[in-house]
C-alpha cells in the first residue's frame, strides 16, 4: 500500500493520519516483518493492523558463499515459491543481482532459469526486499553498503515492468533506500515495445541488452523469441532510447564455441553498435547441467575485444563470479 492509502486507513478507522507515515517507515525503511515491531504505533493501532493486513515478507532460506566472496540467497516468498538473488563483491563495489519473476516466460537456450516455467511476477516489495537483504549482507560481511543493483537475476524485467518500476521508485526514494538511479541497471533480452516505453518515460536508470548475436538467424536459434522481436525492431527501439535519453547502451554478450566465435559475428556486432555510443561486456559463460553450450576459446574472445576496440567501441571482458555455487550468469534455477 502507498503511504497515502495507509494514512487514509487510519483516518477511516477514526485514528490519525500520521500513523500511516509511521507504518510506511517501518515497512520500507526498517523492513519490519511484524506489526508487533512497530513500537511507536499505539497498541490499538497495531491491533487494527493485525486485523486488516498481513506483511508478505520474504525470507532468506539458504545462503551460499562462493570461494570468491559471492553470496547467493535462495529467497522464499510468502506463497512458498523461491527465487535467487546474488551479492557480487569487488574491491570497490558491492552489486546486488536481483530477480524480477519466478521462472521466466522466455526461452533462452543457454539459461537455467528458462527451464523453469514462469510461475508469476514478483511484487514491488518482493524485489525491494531482495535488495534490502543484500544491503544487510554487504554491511555485515564487507563492512560497506550496497553500491549497485542489476536486474539480471531470474526473469525478464521488462515483462514485469510496472512492478520493477515501482520497486526502483522505492529503492531510489529518500523514503526507501535513497540510492541513485545511475547505480541501477535493468538488463533485458530486448523487448522493443517496452524499451520505447522506458525511453518515453525518460527513466533515469541504465539499460543493458543481452544481445549475444547481431545476426537474426543465429540469435533466433539461441533466443527463440527473437523470431517475434527481430533485431531490426530492437535496433529501432534502441535508437529511440538513445535519442530520448542520450545514454550509452550496454550490450551483454557471450561468445560460444561454434555459435558466434567467428569473424562474421563480430562484424555484425560492430555494425549493430554503430547507431549509438555503445559498450560491450563480453561475459564468460557458465555451463549448466546437460547444456550443450561451451565457452569459446580465449583467442575468439580476444578477436572480439580487438575488433570492437579497433572500431571505437568500449569493451570489457567480464570474468564470471560465484560459479562454484551456481550463482553466475545464466545459472540461476533455485536448486533448493
Ligand atoms: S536469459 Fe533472462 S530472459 Fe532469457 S530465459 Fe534466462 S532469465 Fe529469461
Amino acid at each position: 500500500m502507498t503511504k497515502e492509502q495507509l494514512r487514509q486507513f487510519f483516518v477511516d478507522q477514526g485514528g490519525q493520519a500520521f500513523r500511516g507515515n509511521q507504518v510506511h517507515e517501518w515497512l520500507w525503511q526498517r523492513s519490519a516483518h511484524s506489526f508487533g515491531e512497530m513500537t511507536n504505533v499505539s497498541k490499538e493501532g497495531r491491533r487494527l493492523l493485525e486485523e486488516h493486513f498481513v506483511i508478505n515478507h520474504i525470507r532468506v532460506d539458504q545462503m551460499q558463499r562462493s570461494s570468491d566472496g559471492t553470496i547467493k540467497n535462495a529467497v522464499r516468498l510468502h506463497d512458498g515459491l523461491v527465487v535467487d538473488s546474488v551479492l557480487i563483491p569487488t574491491e570497490t563495489r558491492t552489486t546486488a543481482c536481483v530477480s524480477s519473476q519466478v521462472g521466466c516466460s522466455l526461452d533462452c537456450r543457454f539459461c537455467a532459469t528458462a527451464r523453469m516455467k514462469r510461475m508469476r511476477n514478483l511484487n514491488p516489495d518482493e524485489i525491494y526486499d531482495q535488495v534490502v537483504a543484500i544491503d544487510n549482507e554487504s554491511r555485515l560481511y564487507f563492512d560497506r553498503p550496497l553500491s549497485n543493483i542489476v536486474f539480471m537475476g531470474m526473469g525478464e524485467p521488462l515483462m514485469n515492468y510496472n512492478n520493477v518500476l515501482k520497486a526502483i521508485d522505492m529503492i531510489t526514494s529518500p523514503e526507501g533506500l535513497g540510492m541513485s538511479p545511475k547505480r541501477i541497471t535493468v538488463s533485458t533480452s530486448g523487448v522493443p515495445k517496452m524499451i520505447r516505453k522506458m525511453a518515453d518515460e525518460q527513466v533515469k536508470f541504465k539499460l543493458a541488452v543481452s544481445l549475444h548475436s547481431a545476426i537474426d538467424e543465429v540469435r533466433t536459434s539461441i533466443m527463440p523469441f527473437n523470431a517475434t522481436f527481430p533485431l531490426k525492431d530492437l535496433r529501432e527501439a534502441l535508437q529511440h532510447w538513445y535519442q530520448m535519453t542520450k545514454n550509452r547502451i550496454t550490450y551483454e554478450y557471450v561468445v560460444w564455441e561454434g555459435i558466434n566465435d567467428n569473424l562474421e559475428a563480430v562484424e555484425a556486432l560492430v555494425k549493430f553498435c554503430r547507431f549509438a555510443p555503445s559498450k560491450v561486456n563480453l561475459i564468460e559463460y557458465n555451463p549448466i547441467e546437460e547444456g550443450e553450450f561451451r565457452q569459446a576459446s580465449t583467442q575468439a574472445v580476444a578477436m572480439y575485444q580487438q575488433t570492437l576496440e579497433r572500431n571505437g567501441i568500449t569493451v570489457t571482458v567480464r570474468r564470471s563470479r560465484g560459479k562454484d555455487i551456481d550463482a553466475a550468469c545464466g545459472q540461476l534455477a533455485n536448486k533448493i
